[in-house]
């Protein structure tokens, strides 16, 4: 497996092997799924909105719907704008979403086709929507891509009226429907009102009843989305995905936000929770209390089998730094952090990490590979591996046990339907940790070794 990976490491500035991202319009397509009667659309060539479609499918096991401008050569010379007017009318009539949200790919940003414009000239029936996002495919990442497609969304449709309406707006950076399910439920229980965007969360997981619809039960309505700028405040998880909507919220509509990190682990529950608790005014009820002292208990009881391993994450920025943070809890070393997700502030946020734990000998890099990846395990491995499927390769090669967190997980179900968030989310995540652990423990030890009792 992957024979062909030497051990001594080049620098390289131009090769990419095995990249730990995929392109913007991904991320834009997810977002715009997370809203209610929406239809997706890709303002390219159309192999370009059959491979995001396939891949959130793959991820999440559930349809994800989309249409596309279905570029030719002749649009791809003279530009799109009668392809995306033709597209906006079928889609109304065949389909018949209330809003369409646009994002481009990268020919259409190299050809530099005029969204505003097209859009401004196309027939939009009365009562519908049709907003857009720039999703050059070639800057950032999927993240970047699901982060525009928010502010797209924001920057067309969030009005403040003057009226507040007492409500908190989330946005929960780029997770699952179950974690957007547990960030609800907490919201809940502190006694908080609130308007997610995007909320995937009875769209990508919705239920099996015998008959396809288009457009399932959830994700954010339109209504929802123009309130959101007359919210207090609003709250972006996971800094790096949720600070742009956050900040475009601000600047249209004067709301104020507060960023922070994924809520993943102890400490970084127990910061949305009181940040819930400074909104709400209301108390920490009970169930949430007993929910975290159950995770300390549980960390408690094991942590002779986590203490000290080292272990691997890669995937998404935000979602990789949380993570890192959890395991350090769990007495683990984060030995190396990786992310395909370019920008700087993802190894600045991991080496505060690793200086407020007082770890050494930790590495994090951002713009990585899966390949560079590997090649420092051959030379330094680890314990454990955390992150997506495409990790599966590397596990296999240098023969690590992983345990399969974030984006994309393509080869395992279940998955997206339950949290990685909250105490629970962890509790389901220290569970994964330490059967991986504790499986590689009983599979390499001598026979008079193996212990019953654990
Ligand atoms: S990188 Fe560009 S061409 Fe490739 S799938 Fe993404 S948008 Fe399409």
């Amino acid at each position: 497996m992957l024979d062909v990976t030497p051990k001594e490491i080049s620098e390289r500035s131009a090769l990419r092997i095995n990249p730990l991202k995929t392109c913007q319009p991904v991320g834009a397509m997810y977002a715009a799924l997370g809203v209610h009667n929406c239809m997706p659309h890709s303002h390219g060539s159309q192999g370009c909105c059959s491979y995001h479609r396939m891949f959130l499918t793959r991820h999440f096991k559930d349809p994800a719907i989309a249409a596309s401008s279905s570029f030719t050569e002749g649009a791809s010379v003279f530009g799109g704008g009668s392809n995306l007017k033709t597209a906006i009318k079928n889609i109304f009539d065949l389909y018949e979403p209330d809003i369409i949200a646009v994002h481009t790919t990268c020919l259409s940003e190299t050809i530099g086709d005029d969204l505003v414009t097209y859009i401004t000239d196309a027939k939009i029936p009365e009562g519908k929507i049709v907003v857009h996002a720039n999703t050059p495919s070639y800057v950032g990442s999927h993240i970047t891509g699901f982060s525009s497609m928010i502010t797209g969304l924001i920057h067309y449709l969030s009005v403040n009226t003057g009226e507040k309406n007492g409500k908190l707006a989330l946005f929960p950076g780029f997770v699952n429907p179950g974690d957007m399910r547990e960030m609800k439920k907490l919201m809940t229980l502190m006694g908080v009102k609130y308007t997610m965007l995007p909320d995937t969360s009875g769209v990508m997981d919705s239920p099996m009843t015998g008959e396809y619809t288009m457009y399932p039960k959830g994700g954010t309505t339109i209504d929802d989305i123009k309130d959101l700028g007359n919210c207090e405040l609003s709250l972006a998880l996971g800094e790096i995905t949720s600070t742009p909507p956050a900040e475009s919220l601000k600047t249209k509509c004067k709301v104020p936000f507060a960023t922070l990190p994924l809520p993943i682990g102890i400490e970084l529950t127990d910061q949305y929770i009181m940040a819930l608790n400074r909104f709400s005014k209301n108390e920490v009820p009970y169930i949430i209390e007993e929910e975290r002292g159950q995770l300390v208990d549980i960390l408690l009881d094991s942590h002779k089998y986590s203490q000290n391993k080292t272990v691997a994450i890669y995937g998404d920025p935000d979602t990789v730094l949380a993570l890192a943070q959890f395991t350090l809890e769990m007495g683990m070393i984060p030995k190396y952090l990786v992310t395909g997700t370019p920008g700087k502030t993802f190894e600045a946020k991991a080496n505060e990490l690793f200086e407020k734990f007082g770890v050494e000998g930790c590495t994090a890099k951002g713009n990585a590979d899966l390949f560079e990846l590997h090649q420092w395990i051959k030379n330094d491995s680890v314990d454990l591996m955390i992150g997506g499927t495409h990790g599966k390769y590397v596990a296999k090669a240098e023969d690590i046990p992983l345990v399969r967190a974030g984006f994309p997980i393509v080869d395992r179900y279940v998955h997206s339907y339950l949290p990685l968030v909250g105490y629970k989310g962890a509790m389901r995540l220290a569970e994964m940790i330490l059967n991986a652990l504790m499986d590689r423990q009983d599979r390499d030890c001598a026979d008079e070794d193996m212990e019953m009792i654990m």
